[in-house]
C-alpha cells in the first residue's frame, strides 16, 4: 500500500464564455420542451457542471496531447477502423493512469486516482443573478432551435431544442489531489494546469464545433495540505 502523504487543491472560476450545454435527463420532459436539456440539481433545479464531465474532458485532452490513449481496432463493414480509448495501461509511469485511473485495469499499479473532481456549483454572485432574473418573471435558461438540414432533399427538417446556461455565469471549481509517498505533485499539478489550458482552447459539454461550451478558468493552487502534520507540508511543497 501506497502512504498518502498529504492534499493540493485548485480552486477557482470556471467562465462559462458562450452558452453550454451538458446534457440531463428529464423525466417527465413535457410536449413542447426541450428536446436537450441541461444537467440540474433535481432538488433545486439550479444548472450545475458534474465534476465527472470536467474530469472526463481533462483525461481526454491530455491523452490526446500526449497520445496516451489506447488504440481500439474493430471491423465495420469489412474495413478496419481505429479508435482512441481512454489509456488502460495502468503503469506507474503513465501520469494519465496515475491521475485519472486506469481504465478498465482494476488492481492497476498505478493506482490509486490521484484526482477529485468536485461537482462545480454556480457561484454565488451568478445564483445571485439568476434569483434577480426569476423574480422579474425572467428564464435564466436559453432554449436555442438547431435546424437540422436534409441532405438528400436539402429542405430544413422539423428543429431541435437545446438549452442552453447562457454565457456569463461562472461556476465554482474545485481539484483535489492526493499526493502519495514517491509522487512528483508539480508534476501532477502542472499536468493538470495544461488540460486546463487546452480545455480554454476546446470545449465543455455538447456542440463545441458550434461555438458551445467555450469556456475559461481562474483559479490558484492552495498548496494548504488537509493533514496536519508539518512533515506532511514539507513533502507536498517540496
Ligand atoms: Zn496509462
Amino acid at each position: 500500500m501506497k502512504k498518502l502523504t498529504g492534499f493540493i487543491k485548485y480552486t477557482g472560476k470556471m467562465h462559462l464564455e458562450t452558452g453550454t450545454s451538458i446534457k440531463g435527463s428529464d423525466n417527465d420532459l413535457s410536449i413542447g420542451g426541450a428536446d436537450s436539456i441541461v444537467v440540474k440539481n433535481p432538488i433545486t433545479a439550479i444548472p450545475y457542471i458534474p465534476g465527472s464531465s470536467l474530469k472526463g474532458k481533462l483525461r481526454s485532452l491530455l491523452e490526446l496531447h500526449y497520445g496516451k490513449y489506447t488504440e481500439k481496432k474493430y471491423e465495420k463493414n469489412g474495413t478496419e477502423i481505429t479508435i482512441g480509448s481512454p489509456c488502460t495501461c495502468g503503469k506507474e509511469s503513465c501520469f494519465v493512469c496515475k491521475i485519472f485511473g486506469a481504465h478498465n485495469h482494476p488492481g492497476a499499479e498505478s493506482a490509486p486516482t490521484r484526482i477529485i473532481v468536485r461537482d462545480c456549483n454556480l457561484s454565488n454572485k451568478s445564483k445571485d443573478t439568476i434569483a434577480n432574473l426569476l423574480l422579474n418573471g425572467k428564464n435564466y435558461l436559453e432554449v436555442k432551435a438547431e435546424n437540422n438540414i436534409d441532405r438528400a432533399s436539402g429542405k430544413v427538417g422539423s428543429p431541435r431544442f437545446i438549452e442552453r446556461v447562457p454565457a456569463g455565469l461562472d461556476f465554482n471549481v474545485e481539484i483535489v489531489l492526493q499526493v502519495f509517498e514517491g509522487d512528483d505533485a508539480e508534476d501532477m499539478k502542472a499536468k493538470i494546469k495544461e488540460g486546463l489550458t487546452l480545455l480554454e482552447n476546446s470545449y465543455i459539454g455538447s456542440s463545441g464545433s458550434r461555438g458551445y461550451g467555450q469556456v475559461t478558468f481562474n483559479g490558484k493552487w492552495s498548496d494548504e495540505e488537509e493533514a496536519k502534520d508539518k512533515g506532511v507540508k514539507d513533502a507536498v511543497s517540496g
